[in-house]
């Protein structure tokens, strides 16, 4: 699609706010990202009624796309899908993209969730930002047609962006939606997001990576960790974006805060485990998450903990704190700790860093 074309169909819907075009709501799939918002926006301007909702989980939190949604004047909703998710990372139908994100069944879920919530959101169609022949794997022809079907709604799936490439689905066959008012954008390049953009007025947008951390190589490694000590669980998920992580056993973990933003994060999704904290230091927050360590890993534990106090010149007390379900139990308790070496330090690190 060319400039021209753009610009052709801006004008035509400027004046397509007709009463007809706002009887039927599409719920749009937000992911934050540009071709989610000019998805939105484009329906928006052309006079349709659309409900955004972001999916979240462990591994895609909402802030981005919430931050993204504000700064472009949309309305969103979230919509935890956590424990559909997770089952993904172990029961992928068409298994993973690069590292171990499973494209292709992720969007099938979210459209799946979506079309639950239409009755309840009045809403009658669900519309999203796939481009088709932008990602190799998961915006292919076939793949965007095994989306459609893993959803049970591959009638009323609309992808504005790319739609008249596409086959003609029922809000459009029914004249819910003017076919003049899909686009036919295809192929890898950004150019014609860009103009589209300009166009639109959308000027804040984030970058294209860093919205979903399955695509992430630290966090997969770590991810990987948590698969093979049989520990996928929401509450060690919740834990996996922040912080370094250790193994230290087979049901033994260590975390190891990195700045103050990550020890905010963890100390908001922190449940069950021993809380580390330097008596006398500012520094990094510690979680000792599993079972109850041994006197021999608990000291390991805090010597991988202190190695991270750049200020402790070689010992200090540390205190320790047990909670459960998010709440400190019994009156702290404190022991003197040494640093660790570089070496043990790396041994135990869940890193390729
Ligand atoms: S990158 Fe992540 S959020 Fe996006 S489709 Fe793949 S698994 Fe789902």
């Amino acid at each position: 699609m060319d400039n021209q074309m753009i610009i052709r169909l801006d004008k035509k819907a400027d004046f397509l706010a007709m009463d007809n075009m706002k009887k039927h709501k599409a719920i749009a799939l937000f992911s934050g990202g540009l071709d989610s918002i000019l998805t939105v926006k484009w329906m928006q301007k052309c006079g349709y009624a659309v409900h955004p909702v972001f999916f979240r989980a462990p591994y895609f939190k909402a802030e981005r796309a919430l931050q993204s949604a504000d700064k472009n004047g949309i309305e969103l909703e979230v919509v935890d899908i956590s424990p559909e998710h997770i089952q993904l990372l172990s029961s992928s139908a068409y298994g993973f993209g690069r590292r171990l994100n499973p494209c292709i069944d992720c969007h099938g879920l979210m459209f799946r969730k979506a079309g639950e919530l239409l009755a309840a959101r009045d809403a009658d169609y669900l519309i999203s930002g796939e481009v088709l022949g932008q990602r190799p794997k998961s915006q292919r022809r076939d793949a965007l047609d095994s989306v459609r079907r893993l959803s049970g709604l591959k009638d009323l799936i609309v992808r504005p962006l790319s739609q008249l490439l596409l086959p003609e689905t029922k809000p459009v066959r029914e004249g819910w939606i003017d076919r003049t008012h899909l686009l036919a954008i295809n192929g890898r390049g950004r150019s014609v997001q860009h103009r589209l953009a300009q166009e639109l007025g959308v000027m804040d947008y984030p970058s294209p990576a860093g919205g979903c951390l399955l695509t992430d190589r630290n966090y997969c490694l770590r991810l990987q960790d948590l698969i093979d000590n049989q520990e996928l669980t929401l509450e060690n998920l919740e834990l996996l974006g922040n912080g370094r992580h250790f193994r230290l056993a087979k049901d033994l973990k260590l975390i190891v805060g990195r700045d103050e933003q990550d020890n905010l994060a963890l100390e908001n999704e922190f449940q069950n485990g021993i809380r580390l904290q330097a008596r006398d230091y500012m520094g990094p927050l510690g979680l000792l998450v599993g079972r109850r360590p041994e006197p021999a890993e608990l000291k390991l534990a805090l010597q991988i903990f202190m190695s991270f106090h750049t200020k402790v010149p070689a010992r200090a007390a540390v205190q320790m704190q047990n909670f459960i379900h998010g709440l400190p139990q019994e009156t702290p308790w404190e022991t003197e700790s040494g640093k660790a070496s570089q070496d043990v330090v790396k041994t135990y690190h869940i890193s390729y860093n």
